[in-house]
């Protein structure tokens, strides 16, 4: 039977596009290769506890917010979670900095904890607020970048204002020029902070990020964070529920292996053979996972070229994934979920030496039988070293060991805690969420002029779309909605005012 639309993954991207399509009542059939949905936002069980594969920090849900909005337009119920008032806690080498979300309360912590530069540290975070709030608003119009057809582009032009077009002189800086201009490069604890907080959102430190994208990863946490019980998979399978409800097709273990087009018709095979036919192809899995997918004449006419493709870089995550008791917590900073370690101020903020911890909180019987935690703990690294048979067992257990050490010396007794512990790499990535080389979290910006270089959810194929974190709006589990809702918005006809 020919569909409507076949969705390839239940990450954030493709789950939001297969449930905004049924709802729409197109006809979709949705193949998802692993055992479980959600991708780097998915969770697995194992010896009584949950854990989340990768993403933790929930986003998105306050009034206004991109996934409240989503939620609304599906009319489901947002799943149980909490908004946090105190976030996460950054453990510097020398201070700790609570992130608080209520900007005065946020204010009042850079005065206590950065003792140099404190009226400049509050006008650049008024900045930061002040620029994301203008570009929240053009984001949440849904306008696909680039464009690539002449009505995209129309939808481009009438989603831009003035004050957007105000911020063109921040186009052509990075974070770090604008922190300069405020005269903070040379406060050392705050650049490790923002670069900290830069590389678990934007994937790089503040002198290659493109001031635009690093401002709006700066505010988010004041928009809103929250802990998801049962983590962000709670969100994905809410989508997934009512994505069957509304009459879609959901296949789990079913790998696709090649995606083939005769004439209008796209045909859709899976590693066991079976064939499906339909209209519109969404790929949720990562750019650079099309060129094994895609017949080889198509690739000539994708704007993507496999060469430049694959020089693109993109981080691994080191996992750990820790069942213990949670005695080792302090009652006082025990309802905070998120813990950022940075261990040295010399160090790059990778491998090991900056990592999230985040924890289920007590009565969270999703994750934990009562009295117990789900802890994961992630990391980026070099993805190349992984691949390497004969170290790899040895490399696991010293990262292991290196970040259990540095939790002992914060946390006393953490290790003497642990009920059960799991390590997982870029292979493991690889294998559970098929994604080349284990590279996760959408692509390292390279410098100031990045957000040029997106990839757009038009693959230029008719037919052929893409979402999840390597394209427009890019990475976690906001970027890859969105891109999920451009998608699904193009074949109802959002930018041609024609449905496919
Ligand atoms: C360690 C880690 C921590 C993170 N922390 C956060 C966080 O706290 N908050 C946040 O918002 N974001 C976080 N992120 C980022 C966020 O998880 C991702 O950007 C987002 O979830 C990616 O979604 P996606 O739509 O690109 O799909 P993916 O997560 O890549 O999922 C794609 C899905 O498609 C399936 N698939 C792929 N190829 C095929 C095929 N050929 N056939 C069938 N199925 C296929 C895969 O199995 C997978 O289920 C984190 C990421 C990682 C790795």
């Amino acid at each position: 039977m020919l569909k409507d639309a076949i969705v390839i993954g239940t990450g954030f991207g493709g789950i939001t596009a297969a449930a905004l399509l049924a709802k729409a009542g197109y006809d979709v059939l949705t193949l998802e290769a692993a055992s479980e949905l959600g991708g780097c936002a998915g969770k697995f069980d194992r010896e009584g506890y949950r854990f989340s594969a990768g993403a933790t920090v929930g986003m998105g849900f306050e009034e206004g917010g991109m996934l409240k909005r989503l939620f609304g337009e599906l009319e489901i119920p947002i799943p149980l979670m909490r908004k946090l008032d105190e976030i996460m806690n950054v453990y510097l080498p020398d201070r700790t900095v609570t992130y608080f979300s209520e900007k005065e309360k946020w204010f009042k912590e850079v005065r206590d904890k950065f003792e140099c530069d404190q009226d400049r540290i509050h006008a650049f975070f008024e900045e930061v607020f002040k620029v994301a709030d203008i570009l929240r608003k053009f984001v949440e119009k849904r306008a696909i970048f680039p464009p690539v057809t002449i009505s995209e582009s129309f939808a481009l032009l009438r989603s831009l204002d003035l004050k957007l077009l105000g911020l063109a002189p921040y186009l052509t800086q990075s974070v770090q020029d604008r922190l300069s201009k405020h005269g903070l490069t040379k406060n050392k604890p705050f650049m490790t902070f923002i670069n900290g907080q830069l590389m678990d959102s934007v994937q790089t430190t503040a002198a290659f990020s493109p001031s635009l994208l690093g401002y709006m990863a700066l505010s988010i946490f004041h928009k809103g964070a929250f802990y998801v019980e049962g983590g962000l998979a709670s969100i994905i399978h809410a989508l997934a529920e009512n994505y069957r409800a509304s009459g879609g097709e959901l296949r789990l273990r079913h790998k696709v292996v090649s995606i083939a087009k005769q004439g209008e018709v796209w045909t859709v095979m899976t590693k066991r053979g079976q064939v499906f036919r339909t209209r519109q192809v969404i790929l949720n899995a990562p750019i650079h996972n099309i060129f094994s997918l895609l017949e080889p004449e198509l690739h000539k006419s994708l704007p993507i070229k496999e060469h430049k493709e694959s020089r693109r870089e993109a981080w691994g995550a080191f996992t750990l994934y820790i069942g213990a008791e949670p005695s080792f917590m302090m009652p006082e900073t025990s309802s905070i979920p998120f813990h950022q370690f940075i261990s040295s101020y010399e160090s790059p903020l990778a491998e090991g030496n900056q990592f999230l911890f985040s924890m289920s909180q007590e009565g969270d019987t999703k994750f934990a039988p009562k009295g117990k935690t789900s802890i994961t703990i992630s990391t980026h690294i070099n993805v190349n070293k992984w691949w390497e048979k004969e170290s790899y067992e040895s490399r696991k257990e010293e990262y292991m060991e290196r970040i259990i050490d540095s939790i002992d010396k914060r946390f006393s007794n953490f290790s003497s805690n642990i009920d059960v512990k799991m390590a997982g790499t870029p292979v493991t990535f690889k294998r559970y969420t098929q994604r080349a080389h284990g590279k996760v979290g959408g692509y390292i910006p390279s410098d100031k002029y990045s957000l040029f270089s997106n990839y757009s959810p038009n693959s230029r194929v008719d037919g052929l779309w893409f979402c999840g974190d390597t394209v427009f709006p890019g990475a976690g589990s906001l970027g890859s909605s969105l891109s999920g809702w451009m998608v699904a918005d193009a074949i109802k006809g959002k930018y041609s005012r024609r449905g496919i």
